[in-house]
């Protein structure tokens, strides 16, 4: 691989990037070439092709040009006599800082599952500041998988499973499913070797004759969609991951007939209207399976995944799963929290933080069709969405999205309203607090219940911050009243 690759890769993936910035990446690489200069990997090739690798992989998600010039220079101030400061000289704060989030997280040391929960709350808390550190890191730790073979022995194994039980963990947390699947068939076959041989010899001959099937269909179904004069994007045939076939086959205890979405066919259509308009398509054409109908469009999943999904009979009687949606679901279900943070060129040359925007543009159309008021609308507006946001965790180390200010309350709701309604105290840091105590980013926070009391105090209407929070409160304390009402009406039995 070679500078006139990256930039190459650049060019197509972020169209509108200006020539300042693209002279910026190459001067980047000069720098980090001399710095790495007579170092080898342990392919023996010459060690600047592991930066090279990572900026390319960077370039491909589309991130900022910001984010591929760290890329290039993220081992430079940790392994050559470059330092920090003069990397900040050369490239500004931005790019230092980024480099220098790299390295301090390459500091932390995996030391088993214990240290799991530890391990993913360092990261994110690095996240917290900039996620971008966090996507170098990913891309860094993807070449160093692919590389894997090169390493001793016992560092292989010890490598593939830091990176399936944190940072696959993570990119799972972060919905960025693309980059966990990549991370886990990457460390599979050496984190469990047996698993991986067994996966295989049960299932690639399948595959393959499947594949050369849904081909078929993919034509069938192309046909159909031109003869209705529906547009459509793309229409592919997508193999299931195989670290997650793995899993899958252990739940179905081997039997590879109980899968039916090894192989699927993925439709990628221009709205929403088309989704619906396919999925009668197909269902006209084959008959459904029973239960097997999933509108995640109009009940997307808790981390915000959106597509139909349907399995039907299909030509000769073969099972097939359909998976249908637009664009932008692609993206989130692809990307994750990367689709709402990555920064984009504009046409102006200028890069322009789109940092969450897409998560508030989707947010505001909703809150905007479920309030009855434009008052009730710019109410909502001002408690859940302009505040800035902070990162929780559960004692688990799931991580909770919150408004700043919000309080266990809110983190209770955010959880479960079941959760919610029986709370009676919470633990900030293994201290006790009372429930109006504000929560801030990193803080690990779990909820004591009271299994007999399941139901919300009025006050707690004051002390909720989020909108979510005090609606399921007001829900709570109305359906308790309607209890309250009957149990008085209720005429006693004789
Ligand atoms: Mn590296």
């Amino acid at each position: 691989m070679t500078i006139a690759d990256l930039l190459q890769s650049i060019q197509k993936n972020i169209p509108y990037i200006a020539r300042t910035n693209l002279q910026l990446v190459s001067d980047a690489y000069q720098l980090a070439a001399m710095a790495h200069s007579g170092q080898k990997r342990h392919s023996g090739e010459d060690y600047i092709q592991h930066p090279l690798a990572v900026a390319m992989k960077l370039a491909e998600m589309k991130t900022d040009v910001t984010t591929i010039i760290a890329g290039l220079l993220h081992d430079v101030p940790e392994n050559t006599s470059i330092t920090l400061a003069e990397v900040e000289n050369a490239f500004g704060k931005e790019v230092a800082s980024l480099v220098e989030g790299v390295t301090k997280l390459g500091i932390l040391k995996y030391r088993g599952l214990d240290r799991y929960t530890e391990n993913l709350r360092k990261m994110f808390m690095a996240m917290a500041e900039d996620i971008r550190v966090i996507i170098i890191r990913f891309a860094d730790r993807l070449h160093n998988l692919q590389t894997l073979e090169w390493q001793r022995p016992d560092k292989r194994r010890r490598i593939a499973l830091e990176s399936i039980e944190v940072y696959a963990a993570i990119a799972h947390r972060l919905g960025m499913w693309q980059i966990k699947s990549e991370l886990e068939d990457l460390s599979f076959p050496y984190a469990y070797p047996k698993e991986y041989q067994w996966t295989m010899s049960l299932t690639q001959d399948k595959i393959k004759i499947q594949e050369k099937y849904l081909e078929k269909i993919k034509q069938i179904v192309t046909k159909k969609l031109v003869a209705q004069k529906i547009s459509f994007k793309n229409i592919s045939v997508r193999k299931k991951h195989l670290y997650s076939l793995y899993k899958k086959l252990v739940k179905k205890e081997g039997d590879l007939n109980k899968i039916y979405d090894i192989i699927a066919l993925r439709i990628i259509v221009d709205n929403v209207p088309d989704c619906y308009k396919i999925l009668g398509l197909i269902h006209q054409a084959w008959t459904p399976l029973k239960g097997r109908i999933k509108d995640y469009i109009a009940q997307p999943k808790a981390n915000g995944y959106q597509s139909l999904h349907t399995t039907v009979f299909c030509e000769q009687g073969q099972i097939v799963e359909f998976q249908i949606r637009d664009q932008h679901m692609e993206d989130i279900s692809e990307h994750g929290v990367a689709a709402h943070w990555l920064y984009k060129e504009t046409p102006s040359g200028k890069s322009k933080i789109q940092k969450d925007r897409l998560v508030w543009v989707e947010a505001l159309k909703e809150l905007q069709n479920n309030s009855e008021s434009h008052q009730e609308f710019l109410e909502k507006i001002k408690s859940d969405i302009i505040k800035n946001r902070i990162l929780v965790f559960t004692p688990k180390g799931d991580v909770i999205d919150l408004p700043e200010g919000a309080t266990p309350i809110d983190f209770a709701y955010r959880i479960h309203s079941d959760l919610g309604n029986a709370c009676r105290g919470a633990i900030i840091n293994d201290q006790l607090v009372s429930l109006d105590t504000p929560i801030k980013s990193g803080d690990v926070v779990s909820i004591l219940i009271n299994k007999n009391k399941k139901k919300p105090n009025s006050d707690w209407l004051q002390i909720a911050k989020t909108y979510q929070a005090k609606e399921k409160i007001r829900d709570a304390l109305k359906k308790d009243q309607g209890n309250f009402v009957s149990r008085i009406l209720k005429p006693k039995k004789p």
